[in-house]
């Protein structure tokens, strides 16, 4: 029963969790929260193949049950449309916890519901995994980081982040989602962990996000301007969906809290990105220029010696190699082939 299942990951981080990933250990049952998203939908799957009993939970505010659906009828999976901001009872051994919208677009829509997601979502997660004893895995991000003033980013500085500006529902957000995770693992000795995750593209990806390589990607696609915003100097780091759901799961199944950067620092100026895609996708789409949104971060690069040394993880996919990957899943969906929604 439950019981007997949720004794091992008990006794694994007691002693250490020394199992390699994806062998021996089976029959864990896992909730990913927002796991119809992007992110979370590739990580169900690893997780599906690795034999673990997993519950999706999600309200589909940007997530799909297509991301999902080639679950559907197995017995190892369920999908439950919940709202992490109310309370839930489930009795899991591990907590992948995702839910919030990402992109700019999309937590500015409603930014009171996002700040309400990242605190109250992450109190009632951390209730649950106090409750049954879970591992509580928490997916923060750069963002934490603001405008920095550091360069790269490493996990020990404190950030530059504005408290009352139009990003201050996410990045504070999840800063304070951080401090409970912090909190609940100090006080109520819940075992937590923390990843702060850098820009991510690859197959799944809401089309229209409006992040920066969805954009550029379904705009090449669509023989539409590659729309830069503001001077495209600024700049980021992408990292491939494979190499972060390795970070995340190499995370969970580690014995160390973190936080742990999880980025490729390769580092890119919008323009560079641009032509990248152009490159990938159409030597001749054009680019326009955009103002630029408020408060924009203008760099970003992640220092990954942390989860190098701790995880023995880095990663593995070049902006070069992973962009045909997204480009041939966005193609389907561009143009409308419902029938494959993934790579
Ligand atoms: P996504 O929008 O594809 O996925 C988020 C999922 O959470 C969606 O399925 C959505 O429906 C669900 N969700 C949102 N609010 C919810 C709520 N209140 N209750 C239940 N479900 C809810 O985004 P993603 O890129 O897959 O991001 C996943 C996580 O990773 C997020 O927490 C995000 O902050 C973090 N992250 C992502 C990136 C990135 O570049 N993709 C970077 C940093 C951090
Ligand atoms: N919670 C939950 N599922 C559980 C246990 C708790 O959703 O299985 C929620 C609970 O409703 C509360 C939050 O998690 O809002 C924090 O729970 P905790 O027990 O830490 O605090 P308390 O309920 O004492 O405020
Ligand atoms: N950006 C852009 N064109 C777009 C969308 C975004 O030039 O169509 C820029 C944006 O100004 C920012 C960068 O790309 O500097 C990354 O934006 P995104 O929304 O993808 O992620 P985040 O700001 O959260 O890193």
């Amino acid at each position: 029963s439950f019981q007997a299942q949720r004794r091992p990951s008990l006794l694994m981080g007691a002693t250490g969790g020394k199992i390699p990933l994806g062998l021996k250990r089976k029959g864990l049952r896992v909730v990913v929260t927002g796991g119809a998203g992007f992110v979370g939908s590739q990580l169900v799957d690893r997780l599906m193949v690795r034999g673990d009993t997993v519950i999706v939970v999600d309200n589909f505010f940007t997530g799909r049950k297509e991301n999902v659906m080639h679950h559907f009828g197995s017995p190892n999976f369920e999908l439950i449309r919940h709202d992490v901001v109310e309370p839930i009872l489930l009795e899991v051994d591990q907590i992948y916890h995702l839910a919030c919208p990402a992109s700019p677009v999309h937590y500015k829509f409603n930014p009171v519901k996002t700040i309400k997601t990242n605190v109250v979502g992450t109190l009632n997660m951390l209730g649950l995994a106090k409750r049954v004893g879970a591992r509580c895995l928490l997916t923060s991000t750069s963002e934490v980081y603001g405008d920095p003033l550091q360069h790269p980013q490493v996990e020990t500085y404190w950030g530059n982040v504005n408290p009352i500006g139009v990003r201050s529902c996410y990045d504070e957000g999840k800063r304070t989602a951080e401090t409970l995770t912090m909190d609940y693992h100090r006080g109520a000795n819940v075992e937590v962990r923390i990843a702060r995750i850098f820009n991510t593209y690859g197959p799944r990806m809401c089309i229209d996000d409006g992040r920066v390589v969805s954009n550029f990607v379904a705009q090449a696609l669509r023989k539409e301007p590659l729309t830069v915003y503001g001077d495209g100097k600024q700049t980021r780091s992408f990292q491939f969906v494979s190499d972060l759901v390795e970070g995340l799961m190499r995370l969970m199944e580690g014995e160390h809290v973190g936080p742990f950067n999880l980025g490729n620092p390769g580092e890119f100026t919008m323009l560079e990105l641009a032509k990248v895609v152009q490159e990938t996708i159409d030597p001749n789409a054009n680019i326009a220029f955009r103002p630029n949104t408020e408060d924009d971060p203008h760099k970003r690069k992640p220092d990954i010696t942390k989860a190098k040394e701790l995880l023995g993880w880095e990663p593995k996919v070049s902006l070069r190699q992973g962009l045909p990957l997204m480009v041939k899943d966005f193609r389907q969906r561009v143009f409308g082939d419902q029938k494959e929604g993934s790579s």
